[in-house]
């Protein structure tokens, strides 16, 4: 038995299903942990507010200045979805 209790399933950077024997702890590569190193935020569903993924530097960028015009929301359209990026 593998002590995952208290450990996410997934990468905490891309979501892929890490391996049992989680050499990178929380995340699946190195790069992954590189990039989730110097994260953007995270991207979340507007309507649900759950969480989707890291946001990226565009998204960041583009969510960042729809606050300027959005009440502060700083909604963005994201594969068709209204998201809002969580510093
Ligand atoms: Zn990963």
């Amino acid at each position: 038995m593998s002590n995952i209790l208290f450990q996410p399933t997934a990468c905490l950077h891309c979501q892929a299903l890490l391996e049992e024997s989680r050499e990178m702890g929380n995340f699946c590569s190195l790069s992954c942990f590189a990039a989730h190193d110097r994260s953007y935020g995270s991207l979340h569903d507007y309507k649900s507010g759950m969480y989707a993924r890291p946001a990226t530097k565009a998204q960041a960028e583009a969510s960042a200045a729809a606050a300027l015009v959005d009440g502060g929301y700083g909604i963005i359209q994201v594969d068709g979805v209204s998201c809002f990026v969580q510093p």
